[in-house]
């Protein structure tokens, strides 16, 4: 498989990957994960986090050069009325025609209410203000994944969307440096280069303060187990804790080997487990590529077609 696909897939199935993971601790205060928890009918179940990060990348397709936040902002529609349904309607196509899609895994209240309100969010009249959950991050990797869009240009484009649901400016600007270091990943830096990289885009924008202290003490706390580690970063319900925690894990993965102990490591804490397993994922995905991935966990992803089919349709577009 070529390096660029490899990573494309390993980004979105890592994050899958990631999500299941933690989903069954998101409310557990001290989770002993050590391998993946199935469901009756022996499957991986993600999340709103992976929900969300495939309408990520089915609006970014049907954008196709155009008006990318209002497509971007047209398919969380689309995730939206999924949580408010069954199953698909009788016309539905794409990814709403999924039913695996429609299941309520807790999605985030700022998700839900940003597009609730009947009109796009935008930087001069973002959605809820004052919200910097991790809702805004945990959807944004698919900004860093076309080789086309720079990474100046992916972090603006995942901090314009992230603003129909997330106003803060920590919610908007953290999901901007996850895109921004997925897109460096994808270039073939490490954890840490691509995250340097990405906080000196980052310090260009006004009101960054709290992002750069939570990926400063990621960079720079020693790598521990448990909650003398990650706990250290944070608890992960907000857009830089979850950002920070996932790059604290995936740091301790530089060697492709370490993949499966980083991906654990990122869920076993007292917050927001799925999450920072998603985020994890997608950066371990796309600095080591699918063959990194843990084959037997990928195996089990619900979803897994779909993933896998929406990847290579992004391979494709951006070839
Ligand atoms: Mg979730």
């Amino acid at each position: 498989m070529n390096a660029y696909r490899s990573r494309v897939r390993g980004c979105l199935l890592g994050g899958a990957v990631g999500d299941a993971l933690g989903n069954p601790v998101e409310f557990e205060r001290d989770p002993a994960v050590t391998d993946l928890m199935l469901s009756r009918d022996g499957l991986a179940l993600i999340t709103d986090d992976t929900q969300m990060t495939l309408f990520t990348v089915e609006g970014l397709l049907h954008a196709a050069g155009g008006d990318v936040p209002k497509s971007v902002y047209e398919a969380h529609l689309r995730w939206y009325d999924t949580q408010r349904r069954l199953g698909p309607p009788k016309h539905a196509a794409g990814l709403a025609a999924q039913p695996f899609l429609y299941a309520q895994r807790a999605p985030g209240n700022a998700c839900l209410g940003g597009l609730a309100l009947g009109r796009m969010g935008t930087f001069a009249h973002p959605a809820n203000p004052n919200s910097k959950g991790c809702g805004s991050v945990m959807r944004s990797a698919p900004f860093g994944l076309f080789p086309s869009i720079s990474a100046a240009d992916a972090f603006a484009l995942a901090a314009e969307c992230a603003v129909h649901t997330h106003g803060h400016p920590t919610g908007y600007l953290a999901a901007g440096t996850f895109a921004a270091i997925v897109r460096h990943l994808l270039d073939g830096d490490d954890v840490r280069t691509a995250t340097e990289r990405a906080i000196e885009l980052l310090t260009g924008h006004d009101e960054h303060e709290e992002t750069l202290t939570a990926l400063r003490r990621a960079l720079d706390t020693p790598y521990a187990p448990g909650n003398t580690g990650i706990g250290r970063i944070g608890l992960g319900w907000i857009a830089e804790e979850a950002l920070a925690m996932a790059v604290y894990a995936a740091l301790d993965a530089e060697e492709p080997e370490r993949v499966r102990d980083a991906l654990l490591v990122s869920v076993n804490h007292a917050g927001d487990s799925d999450s920072t397993g998603a985020i994890c994922g997608n950066l371990l995905g796309a600095r080591h590529g699918e063959e990194a991935l843990p084959a037997a966990w990928v195996a089990r992803l619900e979803g897994l077609d779909t993933i896998s089919t929406i990847a290579d349709d992004l391979v494709e577009a951006a070839a």
